[in-house]
């Protein structure tokens, strides 16, 4: 199988078999964010690798192959893209949503069995649920969208809404947070950096971040009552200072749901992507 990761500047693609990446990691960039350019960078792909089936994670809303809609990729709304990657390829092709390939790949690695969610810290929140073996899509495709658990607070989110916990743990949140005090940072690591050399601002910020990280696994873990939540992206370099959120959940959790589930960091995601892709061409040949 070939598993396919496409992002805002380029396609990552690697071959896949039992739930491991036995290629090396191709790349390719993307010159525009076009169907047919997309489309042939993924052909491309294929020809140098190979792959009897073919799985792509893509960014948006994705049900049963056809893109519903994407904030980043506006030309798929409505396109089967699945459809026009078997066509060219001439091979089954299955595509899903990004962050859910990364949750059922890290799912797949971790032996195909837990219920799992996973919480990806980055410029935004996003992440994806396994339920039973299945990524949680809904009719709509738009299920799941864990960034944008209501956690309070005045800011708002790039979804429209106010509130979300990517306001408050995304990029642009901890940088608008650190402008609130008074202070530029461009990406969480220089807030972290600032911490660590004893700035009261930014262990304000980090704080804040831990406390409304904590309300979501609160809501996660009461809702879907996971074996595994796993956090990952960018800012779980700063885990030391995100911790508390782990303690925030289990003082006030659901103990039932509390006492099973185990919370795990795991940095990047981009080899879960491209596991998770495949197993989407997995699942779709056992449907
Ligand atoms: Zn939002």
């Amino acid at each position: 199988m070939l598993g396919v990761d496409i992002g805002g500047t380029g396609v990552r693609a690697a071959r896949v078999a039992d739930g491991a990446i036995t290629s090396e990691v191709a790349r390719v960039p993307l010159q525009v964010r076009s169907v047919g350019e997309v489309v042939s960078r993924v052909a491309e792909l294929h020809r140098e690798l190979g792959g009897t089936s073919v799985g792509v994670g893509m960014p948006g809303f994705v049900r049963q192959g056809v893109v519903l809609g994407s904030p980043n990729f506006p030309e798929f709304t409505g396109v089967d893209l699945a459809g026009a990657l078997r066509d060219a390829l001439g091979v089954p092709v299955a595509v899903g949503n990004d962050a859910n390939a990364a949750a059922l790949g890290l799912w797949r690695v971790r032996g195909g069995t837990e219920d799992l969610v996973l919480l990806t810290l980055g410029t935004g929140v996003g992440g994806g649920v396994i339920l039973e073996g299945r990524p949680l899509v809904g009719r709509g495709g738009t299920a799941a969208e864990l960034g944008h658990i209501y956690v309070g607070g005045a800011r708002r989110c790039g979804c429209g809404g106010i509130g979300c916990l990517e306001t408050w743990c995304g990029t642009v949140g901890l940088v608008a947070a650190a402008a609130e005090r008074g202070h530029a940072v461009t990406c969480g690591e220089d807030l972290v950096e600032a911490a660590e050399s004893g700035e009261v601002w930014a262990d304000e910020v980090l704080d804040a971040a831990a406390e409304h990280l904590g309300k979501a696994l609160v809501t996660l873990v009461n809702t879907f009552a996971p074996d595994v939540v796993a956090i990952g992206g960018g800012l779980t370099a700063a885990r030391a200072r995100l911790m508390p959120a782990v303690d925030w959940l289990r003082r006030y959790g659901v103990p039932p749901s509390v006492s099973r589930v185990e919370v795990i960091w795991e940095g990047a995601v981009d080899a879960f992507a491209i596991v998770g892709g495949a197993e989407f061409a997995a699942l779709q040949a056992r449907r």
